[in-house]
């Protein structure tokens, strides 16, 4: 007997259909029958089939009641009635009221910072704001999402910071659209490796952004929403306020931890909005392994795209005399060896020459949009990335995986701790 069977699922309003594919190779479809429906924010479409594959964990939502045909393993889904849903539409209204007052004083919309420890949701409500914010019709809301997450982002790769004007609700299986992202490289997946090079770039980020609100104005009027990592202790909460001061954030949604948002309350000038947020019963802790799988996966889908959208990525040999490889950060020296006046610090955020060696084996590489060690390096964003698929070292020559065929540009490459094994 089968377990996966087609079923009708009447929702009623305010309530939730959680699902989470979890078995390989296991597939889940989602068909809207009667009634209205979201997923995460974006409303989904009468009649149309949606599939969710293995690793997806969503939530398909109503604000008026509807009916869903569910295809898949019975086990996969249940019905939720308890949602913090309405809570988050709160703050999308507030936000929405702040876009009306930036747009009528000729001023800069409301940045807001969602905040909290892992697993609570932080992601999965920028993503609904955002689709809210573009979804006022006729408002022509274009909100920048700011995604700092090292880890898990959304933006590009793994091991980068990135910024994107969202112009249309994210797709319910694909996530936004992302066309020409800003981002930077940063290096390590986690931001305890390297916190001055993280602030640097996190400073860096928001100049930019800035510059972008204001050259467009239904940008600026819409303001930002800026995803966060789940470090909220000790370095990791000063991470928080570095941040909270560089984008000079006027919101900060805290979820489901009372002691950040105590700091928080206390810490802040006070025109600074902090506010207490529950976080979904929904939300599913994710263990380690699922963790790196996703990190996989993200790269896997930067360079070979999605089922519905396949890319196909080139493999070439390149000399290694044609690659400028460097890394940011150089070993700290002991105090006493410290040249006069370099702080430990500095060496932290040194651009370093590296040659290459059997190490750099599936390693991803960013393209910087400098070309030389000489310009700014740490603060130019970076055009993409390309992957070190073999190192002959008889030969000396590499085998890169990339997005765009030979001949590479001719850039700073900046080697990623970031790994992918290409198993195509
Ligand atoms: P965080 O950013 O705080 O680490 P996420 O927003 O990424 O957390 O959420 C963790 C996981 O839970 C994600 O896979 C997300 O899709 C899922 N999730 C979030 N809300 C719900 C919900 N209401 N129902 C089912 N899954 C959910």
């Amino acid at each position: 007997m089968s377990v996966e069977e087609s079923q009708e699922i009447n929702l009623e309003a305010d309530q939730e259909l959680r699902i989470e594919v979890e078995n390989k190779n296991e597939t889940v479809t989602i068909e809207l029958k009667t009634g209205m429906a979201e997923i995460f924010g974006t409303e989904i479409v009468k009649g149309r089939k949606y599939v969710f594959s293995t690793g997806a964990k969503i939530a398909v939502f109503t604000w008026q009641g509807c009916t869903i045909i569910y295809t898949g393993r019975k086990n996969s889904c249940y019905t939720a009635k308890e949602t913090p849903m309405m809570f988050y539409l709160n703050c999308h209204a507030c936000l929405e009221q702040l876009r009306q007052k930036a747009e009528q004083d000729n001023t800069r919309g409301p940045v807001t910072m969602i905040v909290g420890p892992v697993d609570v949701g932080k992601s999965t409500l920028c993503r609904i704001l955002l689709n809210y914010a573009v979804r006022m019709g006729g408002q022509g809301r274009r909100p920048i999402f700011v995604d700092l997450d090292v880890g898990q982002g959304s933006i590009s790769v793994p091991g980068t910071i990135g910024a994107l004007m969202v112009e249309r609700p994210a797709s319910p299986t694909e996530g936004f659209s992302v066309q020409a992202p800003l981002v930077y490289q940063y290096g390590h997946v986690s931001m305890q490796k390297n916190p001055s090079l993280y602030n640097m770039l996190v400073s860096r980020l928001a100049e930019v952004v800035q510059d972008r609100m204001q050259a467009n104005k239904k940008a600026n009027v819409s303001g930002v929403i800026i995803n966060t990592c789940g470090w909220t202790k000790d370095s990791g909460y000063k991470i928080l306020t570095h941040i909270a001061q560089a984008f000079e954030v006027d919101v900060i949604l805290v979820l489901d931890q009372e002691r950040l948002f105590n700091e928080l309350v206390r810490d802040m000038p006070s025109f600074v909005k902090v506010v207490l947020l529950p976080k979904s019963g929904g939300v599913v802790e994710r263990p380690k392994s699922y963790r790196m799988e996703a990190r996989d996966g993200r790269v896997r889908q930067y360079f070979y795209g999605t089922t519905s959208l396949p890319l196909h990525p080139h493999s070439f040999d390149v000399k290694f005399s044609e690659l400028k490889i460097y890394k940011i950060g150089a070993p700290a020296l002991p105090d006493s060896c410290m040249p006069v006046g370099v702080k430990a610090e500095d060496y932290l955020t040194k651009v370093v020459s590296v040659q290459p060696s059997p190490s750099l084996l599936n390693h991803l590489l960013a393209i910087s949009f400098a070309t030389s060690a000489e310009e700014d390096v740490i603060q130019t964003n970076v055009a993409g990335f390309v992957c070190i698929t073999n190192v002959d070292m008889d030969r000396q020559t590499m085998t890169i995986l990339s997005p765009q065929p030979k001949p590479l540009p001719d850039a700073v490459f900046l080697v990623s701790e970031v790994q992918f094994m290409d198993s195509h």
